[in-house]
């Protein structure tokens, strides 16, 4: 019989416990969250009270570890003395208490007799070795116990280590493996049974090292910061913030952890705990969440940072170093890290000592912690969002002259290495478009394991699947008739470019195509529209270009709208204003489930004016998604383009804000969105897709909705929570959605409507308010409140 899991159990509500119980919901598994009973019970407190708290803190937490709050409905909560009766449905038993040897083997004995035959049953431990957890149990049990070490934020870290007891089915092993990429959209790395598995084992090594570095170098938790963060193209919480980010008792528990089982690792004093950090813990200085660690405010909101010799607080002053500069010019993340670790300064030097220590000390892990260096790779990037993993910064510097480079400086270059350069000059390398590593045990490189439903738009780059291409944007061939026409430029910004290959993919697929899909593989969907382009029209006084350039993007939308085949859109990460529009114009989204779609453009003083305005109304209405009526409808719409609201997740887009349908389709793991948005075209095409041939019309709220939404934008301007330019955007965003002053009821057709965005669109861009919104966007990536 196929494997399933219908249901699941996490025992456990703190940190993780409940992460995992909220990710599992999101990815529709119902589950039973269970926790002890409170020592000191009151009088009339429930049972289960934890796991209920545990439940409702979810709706608190920020970021929100919950798709929509809907997903709370399927947890259920409970407590380990009254409801181990609950764990018998159970596909899958997943622990997470205190990481305590003694207290897992405890809970083990209590719950196995009331877990399925079948039921998996694994631990999301740090680091407790499994022989020591299972000791005591059946060998049946042993082939169905495995480590699921899930990463916090759950949801947000992509990372899930699996790894196996010795007599964990191997079945089991490939079956959660599909589970944990497909069902929960993680990224799977095989791990083995030793000390912090994978992504700890060298994340941490590579934190303590820098900081000993910045002990004997003199240097402080700024300088340290400033160089291993971005400029390394590694998450700029780089080395100090990590900590305080993770906590310092965290941090504490797990570098000791790791001193005491690591007694053969040949960097074991890495591990000792600098002296500093004891002399935190006592004075309470745990990090972000007591607002105090290697970093605080003072009163006046300046950064601070601790004098890591006085333990005083002092200035975070920001290092002038050229590595820092340097970086900041190299786009690519190898080119940058190879930037820095070459620049003669002290944040160079930092960079190079952490760098080599980092790459030696990964190499001397392989076969160790992972079989092959993609999983060390894997690890560090989805687990600790480094851009690149070990493997792949060597080969971004030259593995040749880094390795001479270290020699030279006296580190103690891996045999290992050898095999590797007798064979060939990278760890890595493309062959047609399919990547390969180095095996060191086999001496040949082998094919990077590539899941069926994942398609590499890189790929169909490099081996000639590219039909047209310009500045903004490619047109790919999928295969099957299906194409793709995916965004290219900064940020994915919409410019004329980008245009321009939109037409053209709806000339080609109406002309001998059956689908067409809009999709990329970048960090985001698109950032919106090009404002910088915008806003030198505006200041030049160019009007007739910015409506020139707005209508064109207005037909280029409805051309996907109204075009003769399938239109399947694919957003993912931020999803803004212009993407955000041609999502909506789209039959059909496939989005990733990270999705953070709205219109934003009121942020930068200007309204939708793509037909995302109009669409947003449409959808509403006709769709009856909130009310039949006109009024009810444009009050939301308004609502939500005048607050510039974003969805925090496709399903709040489906399930509150109506920038997609409920009927588009979500997938849990980015990587195989363009494989489905493929299907999904295919399977509109299979069910026989009529295109749109009448334009759509809608009845307005008219002349009186205009002045109900115009009364409560004045009593806003009244109360002070808006500002007069806020209260024009709002008008003219209210002029637009009622029909521009036509009698209430009346039914105003798609240019009707498009004809008003423009309007209003060349109007704003002409006001001195909203080319300062602009100006400061683009300077700041922040909004402006004039
Ligand atoms: P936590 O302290 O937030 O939660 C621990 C939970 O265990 C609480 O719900 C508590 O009520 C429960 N508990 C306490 N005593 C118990 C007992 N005697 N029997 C049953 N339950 C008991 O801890 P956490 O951070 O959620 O960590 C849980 C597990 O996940 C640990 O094994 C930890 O090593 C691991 N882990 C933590 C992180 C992290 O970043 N926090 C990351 C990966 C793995």
């Amino acid at each position: 019989m196929k494997r399933k899991i219908k249901k699941a159990a996490v025992i456990g509500s703190g940190v993780m416990g409940s992460g995992i119980a909220a990710h599992l919901a999101g990815a529709g598994i119902p589950v039973v969250m269970l926790d002890i009973v409170p020592k000191d019970l009151e009088e009339g407190q429930s049972r289960s009270s934890i796991a209920e708290t545990s439940k409702k803190q979810l709706l608190k937490q920020k970021p929100s570890p919950i798709f929509n709050k809907t997903v709370l409905k399927l947890i259920e909560t409970g407590n380990l003395e009254d409801d181990l009766d609950k764990l018998k449905d159970c596909d899958w038993v997943v622990e997470v208490i205190v990481e305590n040897v003694n207290i897992k083997k405890m809970l083990f004995k209590n719950i196995t007799p009331y877990l399925n035959e079948d039921a998996i049953l694994s631990s999301n431990t740090s680091g407790i070795p499994i022989k020591s957890m299972t000791e005591d149990f059946e060998d049946g049990l042993k082939k169905r116990f495995l480590v699921t070490h899930f990463f916090n934020p759950v949801r947000y870290l992509k990372l899930l280590e699996l790894i196996p007891g010795e007599l964990t089915d191997p079945d089991l092993m490939d079956f959660m493996k599909d589970f944990g990429e497909n069902t929960l959209g993680k990224g799977v790395v095989l791990g083995k049974d030793t000390p912090n598995f994978v992504g700890n084992r060298i994340g941490v090594f590579a934190l303590a090292n820098a900081m000993r570095i910045a002990l004997e170098d003199g240097l402080t938790p700024q300088q340290v910061d400033a160089v291993l963060g971005k400029a390394m193209s590694r998450p700029g919480s780089a080395v100090f913030g990590t900590n305080d980010l993770v906590g310092i008792d965290t941090m504490v528990h797990v570098v000791k952890n790791s001193y005491e089982a690591l007694v053969n690792d040949e960097m074991r004093d890495t591990f000792e705990m600098p002296e500093f950090i004891e002399k935190m813990m006592e004075k309470g200085l745990l990090g972000r969440k007591v607002k105090k660690g290697f970093f605080t405010r003072d009163k006046d909101k300046q950064k601070l940072q601790l004098d890591l010799a006085t333990m005083e607080y002092v200035p975070a002053e920001k290092p002038d170093w050229k590595c820092i500069k340097k970086a900041k010019e190299v786009s690519d993340p190898g080119e940058r890290i190879k930037v820095v670790i070459s620049t003669d300064d002290p944040g160079g030097k930092l960079a190079w000592k952490n760098t080599a220590s980092t790459l030696i000390y990964s190499l001397n892990r392989l076969g160790e912690i992972a079989d092959d260096i993609v999983n060390i790779d894997n690890g560090m990037k989805w687990g600790f969002n480094w851009d690149l993993g070990p493997f792949e910064i060597w080969d971004a510097i030259g593995v040749k002259e880094s390795a001479e480079r270290m020699k030279a400086d006296g580190y103690d270059v891996p045999e290992k290495l050898n095999i590797l350069l007798e064979n060939g000059e990278t760890f890595y390398k493309t062959i047609d478009g399919d990547r390969y590593y180095f095996d060191l045990i086999k001496k040949d490189y082998v094919k990077v394991p590539v899941r069926d439903n994942v398609i590499f738009l890189n790929k169909l780059k490099s081996t000639g699947k590219v039909l047209a291409e310009n500045e903004g944007a490619d047109i790919l061939d999928l295969g099957d008739g299906v194409i793709c026409c995916s965004v290219h430029t900064k940020m994915n910004t919409v410019d004329d470019k980008v245009i321009e290959m939109l037409n053209r993919a709806v000339d080609m697929v109406e002309d001998r195509y059956e689908a067409l899909v809009i999709g990329s593989q970048a960090q985001h969907f698109g950032a919106g529209a090009n404002i910088f382009m915008l806003l030198q029209a505006a200041e030049e006084g160019r009007w007739w270009e910015v409506e020139e350039i707005t209508q064109a993007f207005q037909n280029a939308n409805m051309r996907l709208k109204y075009c003769e085949k399938p239109v399947v859109t694919a957003p993912y990460g931020l999803t803004l204003g212009g993407a955000c529009e041609i999502t909506m114009h789209g039959h059909r989204a496939v989005a990733a489930v990270e999705t953070y779609i709205g219109l934003v453009e009121v942020g930068v003083g200007l309204l939708p004016a793509g037909g995302g305005t109009k669409e947003l109304l449409i959808r509403t209405l006709n769709d009856n998604r909130v009310a039949a009526d006109p009024m009810t409808a444009t009050q939301k719409v308004f609502e939500t383009i005048g607050m510039a609201k974003v969805a925090t997740s496709a399903r709040e887009a489906r399930e509150i804000y109506g920038h997609l349908r409920p009927t588009d389709i979500e997938v849990m793991n980015a990587d195989s969105q363009i494989y489905y948005a493929k299907q999904a075209a295919l399977s509109l095409v299979r069910e026989g897709f009529r295109p749109r041939r009448a334009k759509e019309t809608v009845k307005v709220a008219g002349k009186v909705g205009y002045t109900a939404l115009i009364l409560g934008l004045t009593n806003m301007l009244d109360a002070g929570y808006i500002s007069e330019h806020d209260m024009l955007i709002g008008s003219k965003i209210a002029h637009v959605l009622t029909g521009g002053g036509v009698p209430e009821g009346t039914v105003v057709g798609e240019d009707r409507l498009l004809e008003l965005e423009r309007e209003a669109f060349v109007e704003l861009t002409a006001n001195p308010k909203s080319q300062a919104r602009i100006e400061h966007m683009l300077k700041t990536g922040k909004p402006l409140r004039n």
